[in-house]
């Protein structure tokens, strides 16, 4: 569990000083989600759940997502719907029987549609006692201000386990691309005519390395724009490679590792795209 912020709110519930709506930008909405299903679980658990709880009805209930007093809404579709909106209202207009609250936890909150928002403002505005409400975002910034501004506004950020998991290799194999990562990149940046080429392929001969490590650099880049625009970034990947922090140029050169890994998934030689790769980017420093 990411305890700091949810043990605040903890706090603030023993405290009667639980805000009634609450807008959690995070990086990973699924952890999110089941964070605060464990949250609410510690709000209500009748078995003083701590860390877990297999004893009471209430716990079973969330876990199997069938406690009528806590209401999970997703996009239906493209956005979140006026009718979604309104059946939770009509749900949570009675008094729960299990929990002391009924809680509501929207997923991509910044999908609700201006109709299904301004359904939702009203809720939000005169909030009923007994009522608590989650909003959860990847991007805040899309959601729609109304709700926004009368959200207590959390963060919640997860380590991202995820490049290892989605190139399915090991940490030894990653450690082994980062540092052949740490002497490539530099060279790109360099004037030096120097046989950039060989620094990969005296390593790795294998296409499916190669492009590994281009989806690494990928990521590379793609945290170095989410810290310049102030989101959440992992700071181990931005320490790989002190790049030139420019957003109009970071832009632009991950559109150029983007198409390199578009190349790589057709039949093209390797030799090729590592060349193009450097002329490319070299193309936008001149
Ligand atoms: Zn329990």
């Amino acid at each position: 569990m990411n305890t700091q912020v949810l043990s605040e709110i903890i706090s603030k519930y023993r405290e009667n000083k639980l805000a009634h709506a609450y807008l959690i930008e995070t990086n990973n909405l699924d952890a999110t989600l089941n964070d605060l299903k464990n949250l609410l679980k510690q709000l209500n658990c009748p078995e003083k759940y701590a860390t877990s709880c297999t004893n009471c009805n209430l716990c079973n209930l969330i876990n199997l997502n069938n406690l009528p007093s806590l209401k999970i809404i997703e996009p239906d579709g493209a956005f979140i719907k006026k009718n979604q909106i309104e059946e939770l209202k009509q749900e949570f207009s009675t008094i729960p029987i299990y929990s002391k609250y009924n809680a509501y936890i929207i997923k991509n909150a910044e999908k609700l549609n201006p109709s299904s928002a301004n359904s939702m403002l009203k809720f939000v505005e005169e909030p009923t006692p007994g009522i608590i409400g989650f909003f959860l975002t990847n991007n805040k910034d899309i959601m729609i201000d109304t709700i926004k501004s009368r959200c207590q506004i959390y963060t919640l950020n997860y380590p991202e386990k995820d490049l290892l998991t989605s190139l399915n290799i090991s940490p030894e194999t990653y450690a082994s691309y980062v540092s052949l990562i740490k002497e490539y990149l530099p060279l790109i940046y360099s004037n030096q005519i120097i046989n950039h080429k060989s620094i990969i392929l005296n390593k790795y001969s294998e296409r499916q390395d190669i492009e590994n490590i281009f989806k690494i650099i990928l990521e590379i880049y793609n945290n170095y724009f989410l810290k310049l625009n102030g989101k959440s970034y992992q700071e181990d990947l931005t320490n790989i490679y002190n790049l030139d922090e420019n957003i109009i140029k970071i832009t632009k050169e991950m559109q150029i590792i983007a198409k390199i890994l578009t190349n790589m998934s057709y039949n093209v030689s390797i030799e090729l795209i590592l060349d193009e790769f450097v002329i490319e980017m070299r193309g936008i420093y001149e």
